[in-house]
């Protein structure tokens, strides 16, 4: 049994390696929607794999391209495919579009981060702001220069978000001192609200939190009307989740905007009660 399964997990790292010269990387792209009028202020780069075998899960191959190092030619990858993608959507006639791309710890650990990053502006000509980088709070236990990294990505005019917030770190006390413009609730508190007494008043707190420090909130796995009707509320203001659109590669974003550019949100005072 173990021994099948060192096997899996070596021709896994072997088609990894093997995997962005054969190009078989492909982002999607997931709205994420102002709680406010429904408009899609930005999309979160999500990266899927497909190889001989099919589709492998992100939960599958990202731990092993983390732990090889891998993960550094292929966030660079990402990088330039969304700044890319994003400088087309934006030319096209959505200028204040944004695009979220996920770092590993991995990545800040790298020397070359932050020239990359300075690289694919420069290339597609975007406007630092409307690039975010979502970081987890394990990077919070790293060393002193993955911590400066981040005040160098700070000082560039990109934005910072905490994914999975609230599932990792016991501290707060870093809200205060770094450069984080948002908070992304973890969908696993966003899954039982508002049923759960407990998941809805950390929801309620983390809200509550992120408004005196004066922070963003998007939250993730949205993807009941209760749910959502509950987030905006409490006044969330940007949503997340197969509510309004699992990922979906970059032409169907083209055509969502195209359309409306917005989704319709249910009346929210009606749907109080
Ligand atoms: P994440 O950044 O927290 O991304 C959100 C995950 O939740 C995505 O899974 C997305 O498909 C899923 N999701 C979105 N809405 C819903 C919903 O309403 N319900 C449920 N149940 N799930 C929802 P995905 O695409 O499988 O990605 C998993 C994780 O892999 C990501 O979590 C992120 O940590 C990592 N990842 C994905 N792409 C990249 C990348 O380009 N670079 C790095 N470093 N990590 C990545
Ligand atoms: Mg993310
Ligand atoms: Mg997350």
């Amino acid at each position: 049994d173990m021994t099948t399964r060192i096997h899996e997990r070596l021709s896994l790292e072997d088609q990894l390696r093997r995997a962005l010269e054969r190009d078989e990387f492909e982002l999607h792209y997931q709205p994420i929607v102002s709680g406010v009028d429904g408009q899609v202020t930005g999309v979160e780069a999500l990266l899927r794999w497909k190889n001989d075998g099919g589709q492998v899960p992100p939960v599958r191959f990202i731990p092993v391209a983390e732990e090889t190092g891998l993960i550094v030619p292929i966030g660079e990858w990402v990088l330039h495919t969304a700044c890319a993608q994003l400088a087309r959507w934006q030319a096209d006639g959505w200028p204040r579009l944004r695009m979220s791309v996920n770092l590993s710890v991995r990545q800040f650990r790298h020397q070359d981060m932050v020239a990359n990053v300075a690289r694919a502006l420069a290339a597609t000509g975007l406007d630092p702001g409307s690039l975010n980088f979502e970081i987890t709070e394990s990077i919070l236990l790293e060393e002193q220069s993955v911590i400066n990294t981040l005040y160098e990505l700070d000082a560039m005019g990109v934005e910072i978000s905490i994914d999975d917030f609230g599932t990792g770190y016991s501290s707060l006390s870093y809200l205060k001192r770094l450069p984080i413009d948002t908070l992304k609730i973890d969908q696993s508190f966003v899954q039982n609200i508002p049923g759960n007494a407990d998941d809805a008043a950390i929801v309620q707190a983390i809200l509550a939190m992120a408004r005196s420090l004066g922070m963003h909130v998007v939250a993730e796995g949205v993807e009941t009307a209760e749910q959502l009707a509950f987030l905006r509320r409490h006044g969330c203001d940007a949503l997340q989740g197969f509510y309004f659109s699992q990922p979906v590669p970059a032409d169907q974003i083209s055509a969502l905007l195209r359309k409306t550019g917005r989704f319709l949100l249910p009346e929210s005072k009606s749907s109080l009660s």
